[in-house]
């Protein structure tokens, strides 16, 4: 079967939103899901949103940790998710690895991560949602057409009240 109807996504940053940002997590020991992220991603999934992960991770060209280790995190991280009952898979994970001074177009606040997900998934991105931590996540999807954002402080639960906010305008 082959799904036509265009699709919302709900963005979503990666450090300081879904985990604890500690600065250039690149270990599986050092990564701390955030209360209730994985509930809420859940709820936003049985509400039609597909779920695609933006995240900048610089550290690769600075050298800090390597392709591999991403890799590895991001497999673990996909494994718990869907332990959780998220439904996602590796094609759903976007990532620029450059160095800020690289001038590339995927580092946020650059779109690049946006376009590419838009083009593999067709989305609607005028009824998309990008949730992020950093005024450039903010941008990044302002800059792609993202018809709504939300920045959150930095490794905060999401509140009670912004989920019913977001789950009610998701619903809209
Ligand atoms: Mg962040
Ligand atoms: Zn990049």
């Amino acid at each position: 079967m082959i799904d036509r109807a265009m699709k919302r996504a709900l963005f979503l940053d990666r450090d300081g939103v879904i985990n604890v940002d500690h600065g250039y997590v690149s270990r599986i020991e050092d990564f701390e899901f955030i209360d209730g992220i994985l509930d809420f991603i859940k709820t936003a999934q049985a509400n039609g949103y597909l779920l695609i992960i933006v995240t900048n991770q610089s550290g690769i060209g600075r050298g800090y940790y390597s392709s591999e280790d991403f890799e590895r995190l991001t497999d673990w991280m996909l494994e718990k998710m869907q332990d959780a009952g998220v439904v996602i898979d590796r094609s759903q994970v976007f990532h620029c690895p450059h160095d800020p001074d690289s001038g590339c177009d995927c580092r946020k606040p650059m779109p690049g991560m946006f376009k590419a997900a838009q083009e593999r998934f067709g989305i609607d991105m005028e009824n998309s949602w990008m949730i992020g931590d950093k005024p450039s996540d903010i941008e990044a999807a302002e800059n792609a057409g993202v018809g709504h954002t939300l920045r959150i402080e930095t490794n905060r639960p999401l509140s009670g009240n912004i989920k019913k906010m977001l789950l009610k305008g998701m619903n809209a």
